[in-house]
């Protein structure tokens, strides 16, 4: 994954130089590519070779077959991460490595590890052997022990730019498509996001729905209400996204009316969509616009679903009967 080419070449040269740390934190939003840095970090750890990672060593290979016993990572999978599952990695690292100059040890989202997990990993950060290096993702380094932190060389990750994203997506699935200026808008600056509505059918399919939804219940004339709370009452479990996709093309919808302009769309493939309801006034689209505010809002302090949504349905079709 493209991104984040400044972390990497600074952790590069702190290879080149033998100025590796003892123990990272790698901070920052789910999905802006902390795990994703953190492997190519160790597959650079993981090398002996100059031109590092070589990709032919026998280091390299058993790195890539997810066989190097020098390498281990803990990926949460229930709701905390346990001490035993701690103790289990700190055991085996006594043993000078078999392969490599470190030892490698990648914990994802480290802010789940429990308060016993965190006091067992510190005695090894107190006092590690000289080719450990410790890599701990977290969204929050304020939910790590200040113990841990302070024993930690912190790295922020960033949201990547707009440009950014584009180039990843590029770089996983070729050429431009017209639904990008949506995805990359939408993930505003997370990978992770922009690949997963990307590669997902369902999100985008949801979004064109949607869209028509939107832009037939602004239109005057009768539109079915209970029709339309289907889609939602389908997705309730994707509702922030839903909500979203209605504000982005409200959003657009002032721009081209304040601009005329379309490439400035967000959903700039749905132009038509938004080009018909052109002549609703600016009042009524920030009326639509609160609306949406309004449902979110209540959604989040759990209001009722089901009245949350249509309530502001009928908000959206008033705006332009009133
Ligand atoms: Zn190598």
């Amino acid at each position: 994954m493209l991104g984040h080419q400044r972390i990497l070449s600074a952790l590069r040269a702190a290879v080149q130089k033998d100025n590796v740390s003892h123990a990272y934190i790698f901070e920052g939003p789910d999905g802006v590519g902390k795990r994703d840095t953190a492997l190519k970090f160790a597959s650079m750890l993981m090398c002996g070779e100059e031109q590092f990672p070589c990709g032919v060593c026998k280091s390299c290979q058993l790195y890539k077959e997810a066989s190097n016993p020098d390498f281990h990572e803990i990926i949460q999978k229930d709701k905390s991460i346990s001490v035993e599952e701690i103790r289990n990695i700190l055991k085996g690292l006594v043993i000078r490595p078999l392969y490599s100059k470190y030892k490698v040890i990648i914990i994802n989202d480290a802010d789940a590890m429990t308060i016993q997990a965190q006091n067992a990993l510190l005695k090894s950060l107190e006092e590690p052997p000289p080719y450990i290096v410790f890599i701990l993702t977290v969204q929050s380094s304020a939910a790590v022990a200040q113990t841990i932190r302070s024993r930690c060389q912190r790295i922020l990750f960033n949201r990547l730019s707009h440009e950014d994203i584009m180039e990843i997506l590029e770089s996983n699935y070729g050429l431009r498509k017209p639904d990008w200026e949506f995805i990359v808008s939408y993930a505003d600056g997370v990978a992770g996001t922009a690949l997963e509505l990307a590669e997902s059918s369902h999100y985008l399919e949801l979004r064109e729905e949607v869209l028509e939804i939107t832009s037939s219940l602004v239109a005057a004339g009768d539109a079915d209400l209970f029709k339309f709370y289907d889609t939602f009452e389908r997705n309730n479990d994707r509702v922030d996204y839903v909500l979203h996709v209605i504000l982005l093309y409200f959003r657009d919808l002032l721009i081209y009316k304040e601009t005329g302009d379309t490439s400035l769309l967000i959903n700039s493939d749905k132009k038509d969509m938004i080009i018909r309801n052109v002549g609703l006034p600016f009042s009524h689209v920030l009326k639509c616009i609160q609306a949406v505010w309004d449902a979110r809002r209540g959604l989040d302090s759990n209001a009722n679903f089901q009245l949350a949504i249509e309530v502001m349905l009928m908000k959206i079709k008033q705006a332009n009967n009133t």
